[in-house]
């Protein structure tokens, strides 16, 4: 053996030796078969991954790896290739079941070539284990069809769509909304189902999300009428990259239906209430007229027992007028359409007006009525100076109406961060604790139904409305047969803070007259006549009666013999079909409306025209000159 001929045996050697320890080492499995496909060898892994001990291949027909519906095909393979060099597998790589020794299959990928040793034909097939990958896109599988089941479950229609404006996902509801069967239809139903100019809408939202982030929501009416709240959230590759857009969307129809329907409902209850208030207040508002003047006149002719019977009459017509008026204002309140005019109001002056208010009641029932606020309370509180009256009036009759005779009513308050909490004490049979989830429910009368004490149970529902309304906080506290304490609390500032304030220019609505005088309003709508009452509390000196229509107003004139007339414009203009004769001589104020300005009113040196609605101020200043000139 020469030198070179030694050297290309050690070659050969050497890599024989390389290649086998490659073979062995390799983590896929590799055999090797002849022309009849029967294995001649096998590497290592290939044992361990079908599960033969070493060797035990080696002999073997190829055919026993193979799926049982192979069995037997291998062989005309093997011969059809030899035959036509047509190739099944041989060249080419492909998926397939191995079978392992104990019959179950094994997912492989198998990749087989052949080779020629010396003028010998053989095959080498190369398997990669598929089972940890099959695995993975088994489970990837599983939690995506778990994921389609869960969303095709969800009523709300679901959809994904990519930023490249693929629809990638689209659930049950969502195919079923825009009446499609398949995700790649829904373009084409979307941009049939918008309205124009949406769909440049909704990609311009879509680009705003992807820029900011999420979630946005945005309200689509499509052409059919339907409405959807869209509900638009960002999806994130692992990364952090955004890649799609998922959109979760509520067929918001019938609830918008549901509520139309009850505004609806709701207007027609607040104006049928309102047009019964009306009816109600107008007759009953002659009866107290009549009744007044019946009171008031200086005719002898009634006998004691018929002017109790007046008396009777006129207390019942105005507790019908009450009520019949907390039940229009619950209505509007409730409609929407009280407003509100907050403003700074000094506390002080608004609890003396309601308890000057409530003081004949509280006598009548014998009960004392008392104000506990601290000396130097000369702050403002930021409320509706006329609807808080209207609560401290509602909360200071229920603490005297429910009390025994005896019994005590008192308002104390206390200040804290900016706040000040008015407490209306009494001394009460009290609340019991299960009942006062339901104080406030409009009439609800919490069992008083079964006694004698008059009401409708709706005060307390206007009372908790109006305050809710003026950002205020009421509470209540109770002990059955002790007594209550109801208390609302609103923004409160110091005198020193308030100096130079509205409240100030307020307090100047004051009058400053000499002796008592008589005033007539006439006003058809008895909710003005209430604010002009309000109004006319601020003016001890000046005693208010109010008329709603002018031929009582001219009857009440004779008896009353006012000082001044105050008219609205709108029954002014009534004036002139029933004669001038009744405002001749007398100081008269017309506030004019927009729609009725009484040109035909002319008395030079006693007459003022103001702007309805007019502020107290103004009304204070007309006021004021008139009167101080017949003083
Ligand atoms: P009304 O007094 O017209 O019945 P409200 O709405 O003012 O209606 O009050 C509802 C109910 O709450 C009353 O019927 C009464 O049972 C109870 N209530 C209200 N204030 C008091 C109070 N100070 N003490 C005891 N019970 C009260």
């Amino acid at each position: 053996m020469n030198e070179q001929s030694t050297m290309d045996g050690r070659c050969a050697r050497g890599s024989q030796a390389h290649y086998k320890a490659l073979v062995d080492s390799a983590a896929a499995a590799i055999l090797v078969i002849d022309e009849r496909g029967i294995i001649l060898d096998a590497n290592p892994f290939t044992h361990t991954l079908l599960g033969y001990a070493q060797n035990q291949l080696v002999g073997q027909d190829v055919e026993c790896l193979m799926p049982p519906e192979h069995q037997g095909k291998h062989g005309q393979y093997l011969k059809k290739y030899l035959s036509t060099g047509e190739p099944n597998v041989i060249g080419t790589g492909r998926r397939v079941m191995a079978r392992h020794r104990e019959g179950h299959l094994v997912p492989v990928h198998l990749a087989v070539s052949e080779v020629w040793v010396d003028a010998r034909r053989e095959f080498i097939g190369i398997m990669s284990d598929l089972s940890a990958l099959t695995h993975a896109q088994a489970t990837v599988q599983h939690e995506r069809n778990r994921l389609k089941t869960i969303i095709d479950a969800i009523g709300n229609p679901v959809f994904v769509r990519e930023l490249g404006g693929q629809y990638a996902l689209a659930n049950r509801a969502c195919l079923q909304a825009v009446n499609v069967d398949h995700v790649t239809q829904l373009a084409e139903a979307f941009g049939k189902a918008l309205p124009d100019g949406m769909r440049d809408t909704l990609n311009a939202l879509d680009h705003q999300l992807t820029a900011d982030g999420g979630p946005v929501h945005i309200d689509v009416t499509l052409r059919d009428g339907r409405t959807f709240k869209l509900a638009k959230t960002l999806i994130h590759h692992l990364a952090g990259e955004p890649y799609a857009i998922v959109t979760v969307a509520y067929d918001a129809t019938p609830l918008l239906q549901a509520m139309q329907e009850a505004e609806r409902a709701n207007q027609a209850k607040s104006d049928f209430l309102s047009a019964m208030s009306h009816e109600l207040r107008t007759p009953l508002n002659s009866v107290l007229g009549y009744a007044q003047l019946l009171l008031k006149s200086p005719d002898p002719t009634l006998s004691d027992s018929q002017h109790q019977y007046v008396e009777q009459i006129h207390q019942s017509g105005r507790h019908l007028l009450a009520l019949i008026n907390d039940v229009l204002d619950l209505a509007k309140i409730e409609a929407g359409k009280t407003t509100i005019n907050p403003t700074w109001y000094p506390a002080m002056a608004l609890v003396n007006d309601a308890i000057h208010t409530l003081a004949p009641l509280a006598e009548r029932q014998k009960v004392s009525l008392q104000s506990h606020l601290p000396q130097g309370l000369d702050g403002e509180l930021y409320v509706d100076p006329i609807r808080f009256k209207q609560v401290l009036i509602n909360l200071l009759s229920n603490a005297v109406k429910y009390n025994h005779p005896q019994g005590s009513v008192w308002v104390d308050a206390r200040e804290a961060g900016g706040n000040l909490t008015l407490c209306v004490n009494d001394t009460g049979i009290g609340i019991a604790s299960d009942q006062l989830a339901g104080l406030f429910e409009p009439f609800n009368r919490l069992m008083a139904e079964d006694s004698l004490i008059e009401g409708a149970g709706v005060g307390l529902a206007v009372t908790h409305q109006l305050v809710a309304k003026m950002q205020g906080r009421i509470e209540v506290t109770s002990q059955v047969g002790e007594g209550s304490c109801f208390s609302v609390t609103f923004p409160y500032r110091s005198a020193l803070s308030s100096a130079g304030s509205e409240g100030k220019v307020l307090r100047q609505a004051s009058l400053s007259l000499k002796q008592p005088h008589r005033v007539l309003y006439i006003d058809r709508d008895s909710h003005q006549q209430r604010l002009m009452a309000d109004c006319f509390e601020d003016w001890p000196l000046l005693t208010l009666h109010c008329a709603h229509d002018v031929s009582l107003a001219d009857a009440m004139a004779h008896t009353l013999a006012p000082s001044l007339l105050i008219i609205n414009g709108d029954d002014a203009a009534t004036l002139q079909d029933h004669g001038l004769q009744f405002i001749e001589g007398r100081s008269v104020i017309v506030l004019e409306t927009e729609q009725n300005k009484p040109h035909h009113l002319h008395t030079p040196s006693s007459f003022k025209r103001l702007q309805h609605p007019v502020s107290s101020s103004d009304l204070a200043a007309a006021i004021q000159s008139l009167l101080e000139d017949r003083e």
